[in-house]
């Protein structure tokens, strides 16, 4: 038996908390939020438990793991280093071509001729992203040159994306299906969870903006166990050994977001962290104990294998009214209860508060994260729908087509 300290508030962070929450003993989240039990104030440095699992890329990339390790603590997240994968989409290009990582080819630029004379030697679909975090803003995929050309103007400019923007990666532009796929990483190796795919645009039929992803399921049909045996032999392990190359002790989730173009699958993206909501699928499948998982990966020495269930998983995020451009908050919540008492459902807390008069109220743009379990993704996606038709609060939409074989 052992104790927990998640950090984060979102639906990831209980998904983790509820599923390491099976075999440790106490489980605490920080800050957590109203919704997620074991949600405590006090920062992590103050915080003692056998194990850290630091949910969010902001505090990786600043360093948190760092400071934690430097505290004697065992982390499962790697330092501001390792971040870097996600704190740089430069760096991180940059890395996947030293390691073989089939990726799109692109340029890095910090001056906007020398971009733009990159851009004209393109055609097609042109991809231009922002170099730093941007909460998941800052790509923009189109065919249009001239909204392409324009967007390198604007983000080096500075005014988009202050310091985040100063450096533009522009790629060639990909298609195929998405894929995600979670690895556990110790430093030398590594173990893989079952693969997820999310959607990530607002409505349904991809149409919409882009937003943090509206929901995800598993198993995912274009993503058997070949395929996992190929991102972690031509992917994940070259990346470990170049991370090792520079001085770099990873620990923690390598996160790749893999395009199945037609000449196989390429990297799009690496994240360090887990990711929302694939989490809240990929998590519950596991059927191995998932604290010992990751306290082995936080020690630099996975001897477990992982294992899950035949189940299908399918999670569905409400969302309030305005999201992802200006989401309104400060409305109660009702049928959270009903939606709970479901067989098969269990409903994550992403975005929520509490009022004056205790009730649970929105907080934020994504709210709850609804998943069915059932033996296939059609039975998942039935239960998880009936849990969001219980719950209603005004203006809260959602994508009544999660688990369709989405493409974007
Ligand atoms: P990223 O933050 O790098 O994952 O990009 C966000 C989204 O933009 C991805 O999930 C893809 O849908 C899309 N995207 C990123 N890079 C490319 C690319 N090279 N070709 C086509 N689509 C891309």
């Amino acid at each position: 038996m052992s104790s927990v300290v998640i950090v984060g508030s979102g639906g990831r962070e209980h998904a983790l908390a509820d599923v390491c929450g099976r075999t440790a003993e106490t489980v605490v989240v920080t800050p957590g939020n109203a919704g997620i039990p074991g949600s405590v104030d006090t920062p992590p440095t103050k915080l003692d438990a056998d194990l850290f699992v630091i949910g969010p890329e902001v505090p990786l990339v600043d360093g948190l793991a760092d400071e934690l390790r430097a505290q004697g603590k065992h982390v499962f997240g790697p330092g501001a280093d390792g971040a870097q994968l996600e704190g740089s989409k430069a760096w991180m290009k940059e890395l996947l071509v030293a390691a073989g990582v089939p990726t799109a080819n692109h340029g890095a630029f910090t001056d906007a001729d020398e971009a733009l004379a990159f851009l004209a030697t393109m055609d097609d679909l042109f991809v231009i992203k922002t170099d730093g975090l941007a909460a998941g803003k800052g790509v923009l995929v189109t065919e249009d040159r001239a909204e392409a050309e324009a967007t390198v103007r604007e983000y080096l400019s500075g005014d988009a994306f202050g310091d985040a923007g100063s450096t533009v990666v522009i790629e060639e532009g990909l298609t195929g299906p998405e894929v995600s796929v979670f690895a556990i990483c110790d430093g030398t190796k590594a173990v893989a969870l079952a693969p997820a795919q999310d959607h990530k645009r607002a409505y349904d039929g991809d149409l919409g903006p882009n937003t943090g992803g509206m929901g995800a399921y598993t198993p995912v049909p274009v993503a058997g166990a070949d395929l996992v045996d190929q991102v972690m032999n031509e992917a994940i392990e070259p990346t470990l050994a170049e991370l090792r190359r520079r001085g770099i002790d990873y620990r923690g989730v390598l996160f790749a977001g893999l395009m199945m173009t037609p000449s196989g699958p390429k990297m799009l993206e690496y994240n360090v962290r887990f990711g929302d909501p694939e989490t809240q699928v990929v998590l519950p499948r596991i059927e191995s104990d998932l604290v010992e998982l990751l306290s082995q990966a936080a020690a630099g020495n996975i001897i477990s294998t992982p294992t899950f269930s035949d189940d299908a998983f399918v999670t569905v995020v409400c969302a309030s009214e305005g999201y992802p451009t200006a989401p309104r908050t400060g409305d109660v919540i009702h049928g959270l209860a009903a939606a709970r008492a479901i067989d098969g459902v269990s409903v994550y807390a992403a975005g929520v508060k509490r009022n004056d008069a205790d009730e649970l109220i929105t907080g934020g743009g994504r709210v709850l994260n609804v998943v069915g379990r059932g033996t296939t993704i059609e039975e998942a996606k039935a239960r998880a729908y009936a849990g969001v038709r219980e719950i209603s609060w005004p203006g809260m939409h959602y994508r009544t087509d999660i688990g369709k074989g989405s493409t974007t």
